[in-house]
């Protein structure tokens, strides 16, 4: 009788709950009322699914996991949760989180990813707009524009395989984010669930308390289902640039030069490599292309145990004449100091430079190391304490690498929307810093607790120095934490957070707000 009155509960569900051995019978009794047109699913895969995420550190297994058939199914899911005294829902986008902040223990996990209306990814040429599903992957969303239209978004993360919605709940930087802002400044409407069941239109002007809390706010006070997304052209081709400092003060002084001045790149990144031949860390880890050698012979004798380099790109299109291109990137090379010999460049086609990171991605799911944890650490610095940062972290804690990527560029603080829900460290010029962390396949866990313990001391001496900085996808476990994380703007957060998500249903895994009835 019971599976019988929940006619709208999929076929994969009563599947599921006939052969699970767990408390399945006992969780249907919690979603008899569930009237959603996607999926339930309590099988052990859909759990173990919503019980990981890219950091392998953290699992918490949720009751169940849903597919979502559109926004209204998400409501539905939500509503559900408010009549109990305990459900907790969490959107999964692609769980590329690395501290289970995608996770609900004993509560709901919604694959943002599955869901039916991603497919829809709806331009407007005119406009200068796509509309598109929170649940869809950035990458899709490139392929679509450009393949389909010559359109693009202007700002991107380094890797795509991310959605939409899990980018935006953060902020989603790359090295187009000097110009045009983190992803959350090239949005101008979204639609979105929140945590009291409503699915609402929002914008700069309307109800935009919710729009600018649900940009960079951590999945607290709903679920985006939708974004629009601001468009330009996109190019054919990219010039792909390399060049190494052995001086961090030379190495910023031209990163920040390039992101100040009018007439600069499309894209400036910098990173931080190890002076070795280490070939996940070391000198191979610059060249772009294997007919490119990094000589270590013709570095100065002054250089110290890391080195930088800037990595630009400058667009242009098949129709350019190539020796308009190259004038254009001796000009803005122009007054760098990189060190003579080490410029490396390459030219790729747009699209491929953008998916860039899928070939790393292949080359570490080849070798195991893309499944194993990834104790990574993202913060932003102020300018004003980078330069000590290099000196007490950098080059010291940090010498011999993180084996994997050490990203450090600045970002402009006026290029990010102070209504948005993220917070930044003061000052108009501030670095990202990430430390992109991979174990050795099969990683013992000793390796995996030392990782850990130097993120921890990262923080640790950034605290004691007196450093201005924010983590970047933030995690910590107490509310005291979570205050001095948000500042002056924690009053904001917690009022966002009464107003959207009272009874704190949503996003259970930031640990920030407590289940309440
Ligand atoms: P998830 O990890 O699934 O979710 C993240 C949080 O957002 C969770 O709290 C979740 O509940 C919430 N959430 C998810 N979807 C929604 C939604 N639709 N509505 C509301 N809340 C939602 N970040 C950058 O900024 N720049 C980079 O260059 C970059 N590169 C990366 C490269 C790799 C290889 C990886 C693994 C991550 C990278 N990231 C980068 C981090 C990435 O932005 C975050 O992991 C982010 O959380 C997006 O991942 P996701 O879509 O899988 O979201």
């Amino acid at each position: 009788a019971l599976l019988a009155s929940s006619s709208l509960v999929s076929a994969e569900v009563l599947k599921h709950s006939f052969h699970s051995p767990n408390p399945a019978r006992k969780i249907l009794v919690h979603f008899k009322d569930l009237d959603i047109k996607g999926s339930i699913d309590y099988g052990v895969t859909a759990i173990s699914l919503g019980s990981t995420d890219f950091g392998g550190l953290y699992s918490e297994k949720p009751l169940a996991v849903i597919t979502p058939a559109g926004a209204d199914d998400i409501g539905q899911v939500i509503k559900h949760a408010l009549h109990s005294p305990t459900l907790t829902v969490a959107a999964r986008g692609n769980g590329h989180s690395v501290n289970g902040q995608a996770m609900a223990r004993l509560g709901l996990v919604i694959n943002m990813k599955s869901m039916a209306d991603n497919k829809k990814i709806d331009v407007n040429g005119n406009y200068m707009y796509v509309d598109v599903g929170g649940g869809a992957l950035w990458g899709d969303v490139l392929k679509h524009c450009v393949l389909n239209y010559g359109l693009a978004p202007k700002s991107w993360t380094d890797y795509l395989d991310l959605t939409v919605g899990g980018t935006l709940s953060n902020a989603g930087v790359s090295g187009q984010a000097f110009r045009f802002g983190p992803q959350t400044s090239s949005v101008t409407e979204l639609e979105v669930v929140t945590g009291n069941g409503e699915k609402m239109v929002c914008s700069n002007s309307q109800n935009s308390e919710l729009f600018f809390s649900v940009l960079g706010g951590l999945g607290q006070f709903g679920i985006i289902t939708r974004a629009r997304v601001l468009l330009q052209p996109a190019p054919d081709m990219v010039r792909w640039i390399r060049v190494v400092y052995s001086e961090f003060n030379d190495f910023t002084r031209d990163a920040e030069l390039l992101i100040t001045r009018e007439e600069t790149f499309n894209y400036v990144e910098g990173f931080v490599f190890v002076n070795s031949n280490d070939s996940v860390t070391g000198w191979p880890s610059v060249p772009l292309n294997s007919n490119q050698s990094f000589d270590p012979t013709l570095l100065p004798k002054t250089a110290g145990p890391v080195l930088y380099y800037l990595e630009l790109t400058l667009h242009y299109n098949n129709h350019d004449d190539p020796s308009t291109v190259n004038m254009m990137v001796e000009k803005l090379l122009g007054k760098l100091k990189y060190l003579e010999h080490f410029k490396f460049e390459t030219n790729s086609t747009y699209m491929d430079f953008l998916l860039r990171v899928d070939n790393v991605e292949e080359a570490a799911r080849g070798s195991g190391i893309w499944a194993t944890p990834h104790p990574w650490l993202n913060m932003f610095i102020s300018k004003k304490d980078i330069d000590a940062f290099n000196r007490i972290v950098l080059e010291n804690i940090l010498k011999n690498g993180v084996n994997g990527p050490i990203l450090t560029y600045p970002l402009l603080s006026s290029k990010w929307d102070n209504r948005s829900s993220v917070v930044l460290p003061q000052g108009e010029i501030f670095y990202l810093v990430a430390l992109l962390r991979f174990t050795h396949e099969n990683p013992k866990e000793s390796e995996i607790k030392q990782m850990v313990a130097q993120n921890q001391e990262v923080v640790q001496t950034c605290i004691k120095n007196g450093f201005d900085f924010k983590l970047y996808f933030p995690h910590y476990e107490s509310t005291v934490e979570w205050k001095s994380h948000f500042g002056d703007q924690w009053e904001r957060f917690v009022d966002r957070k009464r107003q959207f998500d009272p009874k704190a249903i949503l996003a259970p895994g930031q640990k920030i707000f407590t289940r309440n009835h």
